[in-house]
């Protein structure tokens, strides 16, 4: 449904976007997860058309967005990080004149009634905008990307500014949508990508550095279910006991931690799950056990860990060593950064 080949984007001297490559199916719900100033609206904005690209290939649907940019925008709804809402208008009358500025083809009040409905604003169809709550401007700017019903949504940060009440409800309509659309959606908070997205796009300093599902990420970047024990025992004897474990390969101490008790970091063979099989050894060694934690991280500690790390520890991570690019045509220039 999109496809982005090379994408590079330019302000001035400013590499914002460097070498971007994705495909998304349709009907995925994507999620654009970064920090501020890593390049998500860029992306977004040039998705959408609104930007023009330095280098690369945008195609949504199979249509070029330079080359056909009618036929790739009339299937593109989007949501900008701050809608530009007509606060003067009243809903209905808003949406009219987003109908006629899209040139949508289904019949006009039938149709904006339907989304109307759909995003919860015919209560107040004929309220003035400026006089609506934010969560209801936010749904009138989801309102406006329905016109036409455009295959793709593209949302960028469309929870930001709304208190927890509003934001699940935000959430919720997202889900429905997701039912007939294809869907981006960005954010710089990990648990508002989490709580919708199967597929996590991670985006730093305009680089694409993850890409997967939030299970897998967890995985990959936790690698290799390892354990940590605290144990109250003799340190040399115990670390012979738990080598005796079956797909145990290393076992090292931490040294001791309270009392008598030592921490223990058991590395399991091929990542092997042998959680049960080192309990029922450390039980049977008839010695206390005061703790036992796998050493798997949570979401937000692989998002940190992710952002914060340089560019050879994730390529390790992450198992993407490829072949460089260009980097001296691409060289960046951090002037202009936030
Ligand atoms: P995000 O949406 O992830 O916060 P942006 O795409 O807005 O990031 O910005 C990416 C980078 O590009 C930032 O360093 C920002 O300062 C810069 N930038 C964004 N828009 C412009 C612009 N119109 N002119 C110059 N620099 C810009
Ligand atoms: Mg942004």
């Amino acid at each position: 449904m999109i496809s982005v080949t090379g994408l590079t984007k330019r302000y001035g001297s400013h590499l914002a976007v460097k070498d971007v490559n994705f495909n998304i199916e349709k009907g995925e719900i994507i999620g654009f997860l970064g920090p501020n100033g890593a390049g998500k609206s860029t992306i977004m904005n040039i998705l959408t058309g609104y930007l023009s690209t330095t280098q690369g290939k945008v195609e949504i649907d199979g249509y070029d967005i330079t080359e056909f940019p009618e036929e790739a925008k009339k299937r593109i709804g989007y949501l900008p990080e701050i809608p530009p809402l007509y606060t003067d208008m009243k809903v209905r009358e808003y949406l009219n004149f987003i109908y006629d500025l899209k040139k949508v083809k289904f019949p006009k009040k039938p149709h904006i009634d339907e989304i109307m409905r759909l995003v919860k604003i015919d209560n107040v169809s004929g309220r003035l905008i400026k006089n609506l709550s934010k969560g209801y401007r936010q749904r009138v700017g989801f309102a406006s990307a329905l016109v036409g019903n455009p295959d793709v949504l593209i949302l960028d940060e469309p929870t930001v500014g709304l208190d927890p009440k509003q934001i699940i409800e935000i959430r919720n309509l997202i889900t429905k949508l997701g039912k007939h659309h294809t869907i981006i959606l960005s954010s710089h908070i990990l648990s508002e990508i989490q709580a919708v997205c199967k597929r996590i796009i991670i985006i730093n300093k305009g680089k694409i550095i993850a890409d997967d599902t939030p299970e897998a990420l967890s995985a990959k970047l936790s690698s290799d279910n390892s354990l940590v024990a605290r144990i109250v025992c003799d340190e040399a004897k115990m670390i012979e006991v738990l080598k005796t474990v079956k797909d145990v390969g290393n076992v090292s101490s931490l040294g001791k931690v309270e009392g008598g008790a030592y921490d223990f970091v058991i590395e399991p063979l091929d990542n092997a799950d042998v959680r049960a099989a080192v309990y029922n050894k450390i039980v049977a060694s008839g010695k206390t056990l005061l703790s036992f934690t796998s050493n798997t991280l949570s979401l937000e500690q692989v998002f940190l860990k992710l952002t914060e790390a340089d560019e050879s520890q994730l390529d390790l991570w992450l198992g993407n060593a490829k072949e460089t690019t260009d980097e001296i045509e691409l060289e960046e220039n951090e002037e202009g950064e936030e």
